[in-house]
């Protein structure tokens, strides 16, 4: 996939998860402050003017990745905004060199991203965090490097997604949920559910531009 139509699929990925906001708000009136929905919003409406903002001209994929980490992290805020920042940010920054995104590009990644996000804020598999849907899809990611990468990213937004539903049965040790004990079991945690959300619009798109 080159830079293009990497934009072209951001564009889609945040127009869908503009929509979802509904959603993400939900989630988080019942688990945490009720405000995710509207961050996301804030990030992925941010990034569509980064797309279509003429001088956006990223030299690589590695700088691409990096410019919408950098957007969604200057624009989300709360919690979310550095994770997700930073995830975009640290897998981009481990292409930097590159001109073309596969399924190996991918692998590094969310691998790199997963790693960068657990080294800010703490979190592990388990904890409830969206980092339960990222490890799951950073893990899928790694064993189907040898895959065209619209099936790549289709088994990883399957991994996230199954991640995302784990974090019902889990008790928070991060954010705000931590607060609500056992309470918040039977719920998933709306940032897990978000990221799911993300690979699954990037694969759609992967899936109809790859045809
Ligand atoms: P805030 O907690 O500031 O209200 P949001 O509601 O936008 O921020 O985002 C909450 C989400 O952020 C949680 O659902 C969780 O997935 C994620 N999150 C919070 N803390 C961490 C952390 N330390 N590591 C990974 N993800 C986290
Ligand atoms: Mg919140």
């Amino acid at each position: 996939m080159n830079i293009s139509q990497l934009k072209q699929m951001m564009l889609l990925t945040a127009h869908q998860m503009i929509k979802s906001e509904p959603m993400l708000t939900e989630l988080d009136q019942v688990i945490g402050d009720g405000d995710h929905g509207i961050g996301m919003k804030r990030g992925f409406s941010a990034l569509i003017k980064l797309m279509d903002n003429p001088t956006f001209q990223p030299q690589n994929v590695g700088e691409f990745w990096v410019q919408i980490g950098t957007t969604l992290m200057t624009s989300m805020g709360g919690a979310s905004g550095a994770v997700f920042g930073t995830l975009f940010r640290a897998g981009g920054k481990s292409l930097d060199v590159e001109k073309e995104f596969n399924a190996v590009s991918l692998a590094r990644w969310l691998n790199q991203g997963w790693l960068a996000v657990h080294t800010r804020g703490g979190a592990k598999p388990g904890d409830k965090t969206m980092v339960d849907a990222l490890s799951a899809a950073a893990d899928v990611a790694n064993a189907v490097q040898s895959l065209p990468l619209d099936e790549a990213l289709s088994r990883c937004a399957e991994a996230a997604d199954q991640g995302a539903e784990g974090t019902k049965m889990m008790v928070a040790s991060f954010g705000r949920a931590k607060n609500l004990g056992e309470r918040a079991i039977g719920h998933c945690d709306p940032g897990a559910v978000s990221m799911a959300l993300i690979l699954r619009f990037m694969a759609q798109y992967a899936a109809n531009e790859m045809k």
